[in-house]
């Protein structure tokens, strides 16, 4: 699919049109389509949108334009953008205002792009359906009827419905593949470490990634150039040396072409058969171009789910610490000064967060911290070996996004069959590899006829490049 970006660029080059009138044309299709589908929580003052088309004009006046010059963009609610309000979805911080750019804002605005508005989420990015969110419910654009996944369900649900052609979000376990997989798009988690997490309100800090939606590869491929690499304000980004030594290790394997499927972890109970069907002949269909297809065994790959639902909570409950309406979040007024905390916890935190909280000082409590956290650092230890190996004998892993398909609102009210709709995508997140979610089917069925589903790959720490290949072969 051609590059929405590179479409843009060109026409503002060849001034066919202004910066102004793309942006303007963007917003109008995204303020139309929101009144149904609810993606974005804000949609920046004309005043904020005009200051960045005054710098993207200058940028182009003095030729010192890049592909995002000009370019709108959504970003979720949990990247912070000075002076704006982020406030992650939560009551918590419904009223608090950025002070600085996170660095992924940072170097977006460098690049000239436009960032119009910020993304409904669900609330500190817990949770797969964006229902968690403190202030409103996103509809996927296939059927609106469905969640269109999470918890970056709003800026899956902007560049699905054609309002802006790029956003970015953010995924612990599977936020931004996960709702791609949900509404028809492309979502890339990079590698843990590749893009700074300076300035994103921090979920899991050791599992936390932000990537890029869009509807093609290359659009994808840009945002990522833009937005990877090293930073000071981030202390678990990739050294550019480090990174150079790693790309002469990979570029060993360029061009071999393997992909391991983990079949028992597949055919496990659980997985839809349509979704079961249509990855087997996605991967089919790879062979025309060259892919040589293993079946590979992960022994412990089954575990990660637990080991995410372990991990995760006790670095959840130690992020929101902070949010105690002291030393962040409103603080209830009228209350005691011994109450105040406990209440501005209770009042600002919705359910998700609160259960969380509670069940991440649980398993980190004495008596406890042994034979939960502990055991998990140590199964995460294992897992990342077995993937090592694994990369040695394959360049990729293959597996649906989901199990499932979109669930009608609702559906899902027990939350732990809403974790369980994680299980293939947390297996990257806890070892840090890359992986993207490839749009790669219709459903056959009349009840779910518009909706379409993701094939994962997953590749080798750093080596996304893998990824772009295999989604230039689809066509993508
Ligand atoms: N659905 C997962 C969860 O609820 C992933 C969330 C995320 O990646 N932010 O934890």
């Amino acid at each position: 699919m051609p590059s929405l970006i590179k479409e843009i660029n060109s026409k503002i080059l060849n001034k066919e049109t202004t910066i102004e009138n793309i942006v303007n044309e963007y917003l109008n299709t995204l303020k139309s389509k929101d009144s149904s589908i609810n993606s974005m929580l804000e949609i920046y003052s004309d005043e904020y949108i005009k200051e960045q088309i005054k710098i993207a004009e200058k940028m182009l006046e003095e030729n010192k334009t890049t592909l995002l010059t000009g370019v709108p963009v959504v970003v979720k609610d949990n990247l912070c953008v000075k002076n704006q309000l982020t406030t992650a979805a939560s009551k918590m911080l419904a009223n608090y205002k950025a002070t600085y750019d996170a660095t992924v804002i940072q170097k977006l605005k460098d690049a000239g792009a436009i960032i119009v508005g910020r993304s409904n989420m669900d609330e500190f990015a817990m949770g797969g359906s964006t229902e968690n969110s403190a202030f409103m419910q996103t509809k996927n654009p296939l059927d609106i009827s469905r969640v269109p996944g999470g918890s970056s369900g709003g800026s899956a649900a902007a560049v699905a419905m054609g309002g802006v052609p790029v956003s970015l979000g953010s995924d612990t376990g599977g936020s931004i593949r996960q709702p791609a997989s949900f509404t028809g798009i492309i979502g890339l988690k990079p590698t843990y470490g590749a893009v700074s997490r300076y300035g994103l309100i921090a979920m899991g800090s050791s599992l936390d990634c932000v990537g890029p939606f869009a509807n093609n590869i290359e659009d994808i491929k840009i945002i990522f150039d833009i937005i990877k690499g090293e930073d000071a304000r981030d202390a678990t980004t990739i050294k550019n040396q480090e990174l150079e030594l790693i790309n002469k290790n990979l570029s060993q394997n360029k061009n071999r072409k393997i992909i391991g499927i983990p079949k028992k972890f597949i055919d496990q109970d659980g997985v839809d058969s349509n979704i079961r069907d249509n990855f087997y002949k996605t991967i089919e269909q790879l062979k025309k171009f060259g892919w040589e297809i293993k079946e590979i065994e992960l022994k412990n790959i089954e575990k990660a789910l637990s080991v995410y639902y372990i991990l995760m909570f006790a670095e959840v409950s130690s992020n929101l610490a902070r949010f105690d309406g002291v030393r962040y979040g409103e603080s209830i007024k009228g209350a005691t000064p011994e109450k105040s905390m406990i209440l501005s916890r209770s009042e600002g935190l919705g359910e998700e967060p609160t259960r969380r909280s509670l069940l991440g000082t649980y398993v980190l409590s004495s008596g406890y911290y042994d034979s939960y956290y502990g055991k998990a650092i140590a199964a995460r230890d294992y897992l990342k070996d077995e993937f090592k190996k694994i990369f040695q004998e394959v360049d990729l892993v293959a597996t649906p996004t989901s199990p499932v398909f979109p669930w009608k609102f609702g559906e899902k009210n027990d939350p732990l069959a809403m974790y369980l709709a994680d299980i293939f995508t947390v297996p990257a997140n806890i070892v840090g590899i890359p992986g993207i979610s490839l749009p790669t089917g219709k459903v056959n069925v009349e009840e779910l006829k518009n909706l379409s589903f993701g094939t994962q790959f997953l590749a080798e720490w750093h080596n996304e490049e893998k990824l772009f290949t295999v989604a230039e072969d689809l066509g993508l």
